[in-house]
């Protein structure tokens, strides 16, 4: 075989090889990231009436006393899984952006919960995602201030 069509042969295999690598890397992340969202979501729908805690990839491990009053306002409530993602004035610019929309039913008779917590789509997935990654970020900046 002469040795041009070699080259043609390794450099369109290395194309190739190169395709298959890069769809199969955005494949893995894609599931990487999903995988993620769902952690989040499933550490939320298992907080107790005691506690809060949810763990995240480059956020860190995050517990919350929910026996004890909130700090971060002054409503002199609770700090429960409803109260930091439904009530707590603190997060309100974020809640607003993220959350507000799929917050339906009366917010006090737990339905709001409910009805946040039911991931419907992929983007509800993704909004709440960044709500509690938001939320905790300055909840943390808050508290250590
Ligand atoms: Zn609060």
């Amino acid at each position: 075989m002469p040795f041009q069509w070699i080259l043609k042969e390794c450099f369109t295999l290395d194309i190739t090889l190169s395709i298959e690598i890069s769809a199969t890397w955005d494949l893995l992340k894609n599931i990487w990231d999903l995988e993620l969202r769902l952690r989040v979501v499933s550490q939320l729908r298992l907080a107790s009436d005691k506690s809060i805690r949810i763990w995240y990839s480059n956020g860190g491990y995050h517990a919350i006393d929910a026996l004890s009053l909130c700090t971060l306002c002054n409503l002199n409530a609770h700090e429960t899984l409803e109260h930091f993602l439904i009530h707590c004035p603190l997060y309100s610019p974020i809640r607003n952006h993220y959350l507000e929309r799929y917050v339906t039913g009366s917010v006090n008779d737990g339905q709001g919960l409910v009805s946040l917590l039911t991931v419907a789509s992929e983007k509800q997935l993704d909004h709440l995602y960044y709500y509690v990654t938001g939320a905790l970020k300055l909840r943390a900046f808050v508290i250590n201030e």
